[in-house]
């Protein structure tokens, strides 16, 4: 069994079909009812929590009660043009090596919190978030899913005024708005996808289905990001890495489409959950 790390009202819990337990709980005091906390523990966590049976997992809970299973990570890489299509789609060639930019933490909500919107300009961006569960610097290529706790579901929402404002462009400030990181259901490891690097992902705003892609198209995979990441900035244990979106974003649709108050996006990837997030306005 794959284990599912989320954080329900503050604590660690891992989760089995509609079924939680609390870590700290069930563990004895052995690992930590802090999910940043945990994630320090990673190792020692999944192997615990492999040996677990149906049985164990013995409370209710609601999805509605997740928050972001790493709600302050020490680092929130984003990665920009890193799908063929949406490279197409915005008329821009393929980097020649990852091009990054940061989601500072202030972002980062749970999966079913408001995206408050800062102007008439905010688009979705569906992602799959890796989280880092070993330090590590100067990892290789073959060594690099090693040092991967788990993937989760990410919103890398962007207001596309703010970072096309001037040149350069302002990735971070444009992706870093209070809200515009929504994140979770919950941290699955990586024994739960038949490829790690081949996963349907998908999002609606509303009934509409915006993006629809596998994360096969990405330009630089999991492994090359690790490697390129990892040769610049030592990656903790809780770091956040947002690989990129595909194809289907409002700012390059004919004619442009942003989010307004009220409506819903929906963000799903196989095997792992979805993020149902609703705008609501901003003060302007
Ligand atoms: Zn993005």
């Amino acid at each position: 069994m794959n284990v599912r790390l989320a954080n329900l009202s503050g604590r660690s819990v891992l989760l089995s079909e509609n079924r939680c337990t609390d870590v700290e709980r069930r563990s004895n005091g052995r690992f930590s009812a802090d999910p940043t906390a945990a994630m320090n523990q990673w190792d020692a966590l999944a192997d615990w929590a492999h040996g677990l049976r149906a049985g164990d997992f013995d409370a209710d809970y609601k999805e509605t009660a997740l928050s972001a299973p790493v709600p302050r990570p020490a680092k929130v890489f984003g990665v920009g043009l890193n799908y063929r299509e949406h490279a197409n789609e915005a008329n821009l060639p393929f980097p020649a090596q990852p091009m990054i930019f940061t989601k500072f933490p202030n972002c980062i909500v749970g999966p079913r919190a408001d995206v408050v919107l800062s102007s008439a300009f905010v688009d979705w961006e569906v992602e799959l978030v890796i989280v880092i569960g070993r330090a590590g610097r100067r990892i290789s290529e073959d060594k690099a899913l090693d040092c991967v706790a788990g993937y989760t579901v990410g919103q890398d929402i962007s207001d596309r005024m703010l970072q096309f404002a001037d040149q350069p462009p302002q990735f971070s400030m444009g992706k870093s708005i209070d809200t515009f990181g929504p994140c979770g259901p919950a941290i699955v490891s990586l024994d739960a996808f038949a490829d790690p690097n081949d996963l349907q992902l998908d999002c609606h705003v509303g009934d509409e289905r915006m993006q629809h892609s596998r994360t096969s198209d990405m330009i630089f995979g999991v492994q090359p990001l690790i490697a390129f990441l990892s040769k610049h900035c030592t990656l903790e244990p809780g770091d956040l890495i947002f690989t990129g979106t595909p194809s289907g974003v409002g700012s390059v649709r004919n004619p442009r489409r942003y989010l307004k108050a009220g409506e819903v996006i929906t963000s799903e990837i196989e095997a792992i959950g979805k993020l149902v997030n609703r705008c609501v306005a901003g003060e302007g």
